[in-house]
């Protein structure tokens, strides 16, 4: 039987992805060789990298003006290169979580940051709120999907310096209004691919405004210039993630997937909020992650938390232990986890309930 898999990342993606990558690191695209023993700037695989940014465009509706990257690095390399490329100065952050944190320590090597507001005195279960984004950063840096904790900043906020966005745990869930942002980013080993490729969406306007060296490697100019093939690019991963790409606009694209999450979600907040041996970390509804879902066991049932997570592992179930600064249960829902999933979640925590009377 199949897992229930609930991991926060890496994490599932499509059989689809899974089966045509499989292939295609056997025999790609018909050439008797593996796709990991070829050359990248074979006509092959130029044409995967020319799908893979053509279909970023368009399932996402990117307009003219922006290039979409991949690079190596993770999103982490990414916390470096966006001061690299866009600080003269002084920049802004909204510390919401462990990744906005490491986020703000790396910007901090390139001229003085303004955290605008933070959640952490309260473990960082919200989203903070009626901030001032200063007019004479250069950039204002957010971290939309707080992995870790189960926050999500779900609608494209308005700034009046340019906008920059980690996206890397819900890239793809959700329509964004790409034109409200400068530069996205992320990990695709969430949403999208395994580990080993990072995206990033540039607003091509927005380089070429620092006056110190950025390293070849580290200049988005360098890749956009290139294609994402400066260097060697990570092939299989790049080519994993076209195929989710296809899965996804075979699915309906980004509106339907929405749809699927909004419902996938709404299941199990439902289930959260009304079995009395459970409860959201997350309060405010507005700030409830659609794509990881974290709770812990209610008042009274401090001592259950063991016994669930064998009751749920038992059903096939894995990948559901909180993050260890969080602890209880966080179940991440991303675009590839069946409903069916969610509902076997639903009902363990249902029959949990009933069982321990
Ligand atoms: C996982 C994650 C990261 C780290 O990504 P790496 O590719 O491992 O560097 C950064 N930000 C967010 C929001 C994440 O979920």
């Amino acid at each position: 039987m199949k897992k229930h898999n609930f991991y926060a990342g890496p994490s599932i993606l499509p059989q689809y992805t899974i089966e045509n990558t499989a292939k295609a690191i056997i025999n790609f695209a018909g050439m008797d060789l593996s796709l990991m023993e070829i050359s990248h700037r074979s006509k092959q695989f130029v044409a995967v990298m020319d799908e893979a940014v053509q279909l970023f465009k368009e399932l996402l509706k990117i307009p003219e003006g922006y290039s979409v990257v991949f690079v190596g690095g993770g999103a982490s390399t990414q916390f470096a290169m966006v001061p690299f490329n866009l600080m003269k100065k002084k920049s802004a952050y909204l510390n919401t979580g462990a990744w906005s944190k490491k986020a703000i320590k790396e910007a901090k090597a390139f001229g003085e940051v303004d955290v605008v507001a933070s959640s952490e005195d309260t473990t960082f279960n919200y989203i903070p709120k009626g901030y001032k984004i200063p007019k004479d950063a250069d950039y204002f840096h957010i971290t939309t999907n707080n992995t870790i904790y189960g926050t999500e900043i779900k609608h494209d906020i308005d700034s009046p310096i340019p906008l920059v966005a980690d996206m890397s745990s819900d890239i793809f869930s959700r329509p964004i209004d790409i034109s409200k942002y400068a530069i996205i980013y992320g990990g695709a080993q969430k949403n999208l691919a395994p580990a080993g490729v990072t995206f990033a969406i540039v607003r091509n306007d927005i380089l070429g405004q620092v006056e110190h060296h950025i390293p070849t490697m580290l200049n988005y100019q360098t890749h956009i210039d290139k294609d994402s093939m400066f260097n060697t690019p990570p092939v299989v991963p790049v080519y994993a993630a076209l195929q989710t790409l296809q899965w996804l606009k075979a699915q309906g694209g980004i509106e339907k997937m929405h749809e699927k999450n909004l419902h996938k979600a709404g299941l199990l907040y439902d289930e959260i909020d009304r079995n009395p041996m459970f409860k959201g970390t997350v309060i405010d509804k507005e700030d409830r992650s659609l794509m990881n879902i974290c709770f812990i066991m209610n008042d009274g049932f401090e001592d259950k938390e063991k016994a669930f997570f064998e009751f749920a592992t038992a059903r096939n179930m894995v990948g559901i232990k909180g993050h260890r600064s969080v602890g209880g249960f966080r179940a991440s829902t991303y675009n590839a986890l069946p409903v069916e999933s969610v509902e076997a979640l639903v009902k363990a925590m249902q029959d949990f309930e009933e069982e321990n009377k």
